[in-house]
């Protein structure tokens, strides 16, 4: 395996791998690696001839620095990692390479960012739309995986795939999930041991959300007011948003008719995360 950090080097390889025709696989993370990037890559490798693996912390797409700052880095394990599962290629760029000085071009997004995590981050999806158009322009690939995890960044980036054009199949695969529910994250590994344990009330409020659409119950506010009961209850937590939503669309239903999506976002101490269930 190959750990390139040029973006003219690794536009170089691939277009040796074009030249021979083969498919490309591209899974675009941030680090600090665990079993839900691994999903996504064992996937790649089996559906394709090239696995290239990125690993590369976006500063655009954070709204937070002290989320930027503390965000947790390990990137020789992540090529461990990476190499264990026989990709053919880390891309690893610096911000100098990725950001050169005088960069002022940028890729945005309406409506589907009106929502959700869109729109308490400002600025955040625009630096995810820009920094993937950068990547899936220097890969090409043929396909690109990504986790349901980040549901709305998922929608998101086929909707930028179909708008501009590009001829890249978007894959979402399930959210990965410890053994107790905790959807596994990077930033999980912030958290301390009376905060991991909080962090829970998140997938409980969405398995509630879960039974209570079971036995028939549509109504949105009905449904969020028990999840927030549940996150209120857990130590440590603040909500951004609980919402119900149109899985396409994004925008909030009050009644569950079609796909939705029970969406949420805390706080748990200093470190938020978020997680989602599909309702259908
Ligand atoms: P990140 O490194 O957080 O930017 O994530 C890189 C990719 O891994 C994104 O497509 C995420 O949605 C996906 N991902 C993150 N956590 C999980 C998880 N627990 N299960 C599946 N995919 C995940």
């Amino acid at each position: 395996m190959d750990v390139i950090t040029k973006v003219k080097e690794m536009q170089t390889r691939v277009l040796s791998i074009k030249d021979r025709k083969e498919s490309i696989g591209f899974v675009p993370t941030m680090g600090a690696l665990h079993e839900g990037h691994v999903s996504l890559i064992r996937s790649a490798r089996n559906e394709n001839d090239e696995l290239i693996v990125s690993i590369y912390l976006n500063p655009t797409q954070f709204d937070n620095k002290d989320d930027f700052d503390n965000y947790p880095h390990q990137l020789d394990k992540d090529i461990e990692i990476v190499e264990r599962e026989n990709a053919d290629v880390v891309f690893a760029p610096d911000t100098e390479e990725i950001y050169p000085e005088g960069f002022c071009t940028y890729v945005t997004q309406g409506k589907l960012i009106d929502s959700l995590c869109g729109r308490l981050r400002p600025g955040h999806f625009n630096g995810v739309t820009t920094i993937v158009t950068k990547l899936f322009n220097i890969i090409r690939p043929d396909r690109a995986y990504f986790g349901q995890k980040d549901f709305q960044q998922s929608i998101v980036i086929k909707k930028l795939v179909a708008d501009l054009n590009m001829n890249i199949d978007i894959k979402v695969l399930p959210t990965v999930r410890d053994e107790d529910g905790l959807a596994l994250s990077s930033r999980n590994k912030r958290l301390n041991p009376e905060e991991r344990h909080s962090a829970l009330c998140i997938y409980g409020s969405l398995l509630k959300a879960k039974s209570m659409f079971a036995s028939n119950i549509k109504d949105s506010k009905e449904i969020i007011e028990e999840m927030t009961s549940i996150i209120k209850k857990a130590k440590h937590t603040r909500i951004d948003y609980i919402s119900i939503v149109n899985a396409h669309t994004l925008e909030d239903v009050s009644s569950i008719n079609g796909k939705a999506v029970a969406a949420v976002a805390v706080w748990i101490g200093n470190t938020r995360l978020i997680d989602n269930l599909i309702l259908e």
